[in-house]
């Protein structure tokens, strides 16, 4: 059994997490070594972030341990939330706030379309096409290892399903049309998601070389 500390307070990211690497690792939380303040993730880029929180942790723990970072990025939106997903509406990290503001600034946008085209100027269609993007840095060793993943997908109309965690009720994977990641169960995201990607990566690689 591998013991590894995984950089989230996060229990929803904990609890898929752990399903996903399944009975050959055993995950702990930063609590468990009193590390209990937010790790800082000030960097521009989901890559930097991952690194960041895991080079935090591995700092002050000295142990195995791996850190997600996750960005939603929205066509329409020019690529928002992207780094900025977790306090897109506020410091307050709040999901639904966060929802609520990506489905009114497509609304906003549809409806400027809307206009514009009963005056007769042509615009483009606004594409609810989004992607969920996962960096995972493991520090094994001291060696530094990214695994990163991609679900690839449309925002909804409007929040549906009571599943998942964060952005789960607004996003509608490609694999499952008409339900969002909040309708589908904790297993059928698991198999398609990125973090569900980049960290069966990171146990392959684990399982190859460690
Ligand atoms: P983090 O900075 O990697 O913790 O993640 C940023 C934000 O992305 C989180 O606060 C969540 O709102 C969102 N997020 C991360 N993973 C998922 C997911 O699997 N589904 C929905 N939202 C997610």
């Amino acid at each position: 059994m591998m013991k590894l500390v995984f950089a989230t307070g996060n229990s929803g990211k904990l609890r898929e997490a752990s399903e996903i690497l399944g009975e050959g690792f055993e995950l702990v939380t930063p609590a468990h070594f009193g590390i209990t303040e937010d790790i800082p993730e000030t960097g521009k880029t989901l890559m930097a972030n991952s690194l960041q929180k895991a080079q935090y942790l591995y700092d002050r723990c000295g142990c195995n341990c791996f850190a997600d970072d996750t960005g939603l990025e929205v066509d329409a939106l020019g690529g928002a939330p992207g780094v900025y997903t977790a306090r897109y509406a506020g410091d307050d990290k709040d999901f639904n706030k966060n929802m609520d503001k990506v489905l009114y600034e497509l609304k906003v946008l549809e409806k400027s379309a809307r206009m514009a085209a009963e005056y007769g100027i042509n615009t483009k269609p606004v594409s609810r096409r989004a992607r969920f993007k996962s960096v995972v840095t493991l520090i094994i060793d001291g060696r530094k290892q990214i695994f990163e993943g991609t679900l690839e997908g449309t925002i909804a109309f409007e929040k549906s399903g009571n599943g998942g965690f964060g952005y789960d009720p607004i996003f509608i994977a490609d694999e499952y049309p008409g339900q969002t990641l909040a309708d589908i169960t904790e297993e059928q995201k698991n198999e398609i998601s990125h973090r569900g990607k980049a960290l069966r990566a990171m146990a392959e690689w684990l399982r190859d070389n460690a």
